[in-house]
């Protein structure tokens, strides 16, 4: 007898899609290359923006990962005309915990979940078909190769995809103008904030995440680049240094290596490229790592996909329809990642979203729909309208003329 689904992917994606259909009583096969249950993503941040919170918090996520350490924050927010401060009062923070600790956790909880059996070290190598249709996988371990059929087939394989690559499903790709550094550092001042630095094209940040540690980074234009050829912790604590209300950083300070990479291309794929097949989280679309999207899509498209198909694989919908919901609910994904595309090439910053970051300086309305952009809590057009910008431009025009109306703009922020 065949799985109802089989998982290709232990990581964020197809961890939340094997918990989630696990849940619902649905017989699942997670197959996974990793052989340990300790293994983690290291090249990732792990800045999981505030849009993802309701996901975490139906999934019984979000305060099991507070409960291992996980720090949130709301971070302010550089624009280079000023600060903007967070809405505590209605934004969800982000939150963070390193992937060391997350991965190994969510693979536990998928491992203890009825239903759900994990294949550790079981390397997927091939696809069962009829026709079109992709009826099941071919893994291969030391034991040798073993079909699994099943109903449907998750590719939560991370941006290489090898199951899109064997449904011969093209990525399509697009080049990143910016490069990520980052590292880590312990005993910052008492009192210390999570900020982030738009410096032109350019990010800088600095966030809380678990035991105690901070995560400093630099995300540029690939033309800064050379400074960080070598000796990158210096570069980090220079091009930080020369920032307003930066933390002074200290050798003694650091804790582990500079991790990061100076490329990393976009890739997406059609969620739903083939009957019986979809793709969840970098699968189906890498985006920029620079607003730190990635984990928040994992997570989202995964309980996107589970929401449309659980029904299917009862019996009481039609899978292909199901499908298809799925694909409509991630164009959430694809509308930012579009403008991420652009943004990554963009070494000099659009002129409407100059205008929104002055104007987010003096205008609380403004401030607080970068604020949703920003944590991917509302679609792109929660501040690319029409009204927004108009509203921006009055806004960045009566403070040029006479600062003192800036006060007036404020005090008749729409909510
Ligand atoms: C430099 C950098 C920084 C980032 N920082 C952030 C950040 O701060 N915040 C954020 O939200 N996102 C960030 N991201 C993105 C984030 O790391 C990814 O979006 C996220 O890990 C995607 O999760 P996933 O489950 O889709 O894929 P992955 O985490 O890539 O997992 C894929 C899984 O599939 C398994 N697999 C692959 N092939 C096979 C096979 N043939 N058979 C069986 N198993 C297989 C792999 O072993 C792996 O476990 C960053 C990315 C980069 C590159």
């Amino acid at each position: 007898m065949g799985f109802d689904a089989v998982v290709v992917g232990a990581s964020l994606a197809g961890c939340t899609t094997a918990l989630q259909l696990g849940r619902a009583g649905l017989r699942v096969a997670v197959v996974e290359r990793q052989r340990s249950m300790g293994a983690h993503k290291g090249l990732c941040g792990h800045f999981v923006l505030g849009g993802t919170k309701p996901t975490l918090e139906r999934l019984g996520l979000w305060q099991a990962m507070l409960d291992r350490g996980a720090a949130t924050s709301r971070p302010r927010v550089w624009t280079g005309d000023g600060w903007v401060d967070p809405d505590v009062d209605r934004l969800d923070p982000a939150i963070s915990l390193r992937r060391r600790v997350l991965d190994p956790f969510l693979r536990q909880l998928v491992a203890d979940t009825p239903g759900v059996e994990l294949l550790l070290g079981h390397r997927v190598t091939g696809l069962l078909t009829e026709g079109r249709r992709v009826t099941g996988v071919r893994a291969t371990s030391d034991a040798g190769e073993q079909a699994l059929p099943a109903r449907l087939v998750v590719g939560a394989d991370g941006h290489t995809s090898p199951v899109a690559r064997l449904a011969g499903v093209e990525a399509d790709a697009a080049p990143n103008g910016r490069f990520l550094y980052w590292s880590y550092y312990r005993d910052l001042p008492a009192g210390e904030e999570p900020k982030l630095w738009l410096v032109g094209a350019d990010v800088a940040v600095i966030v809380p995440t678990d035991d105690g540690l901070w995560l400093v980074g630099v995300f540029g234009a690939k033309a800064g680049l050379e400074p960080f050829a070598d000796r990158r912790h210096e570069a980090i604590e220079r091009y930080l240094s020369d920032l307003p209300e930066s933390p002074s950083l200290h050798p003694e300070q650091r804790v582990g290596k500079v991790v990061g990479t100076s490329d990393y291309p976009f890739a997406r794929r059609d969620p739903v490229p083939r009957p019986g097949l979809v793709l969840v989280g970098d699968a189906a679309t890498t985006s920029d790592p620079v607003p730190a999207v990635g984990c928040g899509w994992a997570f989202r498209s995964a309980e996107w996909l589970t929401d449309a198909v659980i029904p299917a694989l009862h019996g009481r919908r039609d899978l292909g329809r199901a499908a298809r919901a799925y694909r409509r609910s991630h164009r959430f994904v694809d509308r930012y990642d579009r403008l991420a595309r652009r943004d990554a090439l963009t070494l000099d910053v659009p002129r409407p979203a100059r205008l929104i970051r002055e104007a987010a300086t003096h205008d609380s309305d403004v401030a607080r729909r970068l604020g949703l952009f920003a944590m991917r809590a509302a679609p792109p057009s929660v501040v690319m309208n029409p009204r927004t910008l108009a509203r921006a431009w009055r806004t960045v025009r009566a403070a040029r003329r006479a600062p003192s109306a800036v006060g007036d703009v404020r005090a008749t922020a729409t909510t």
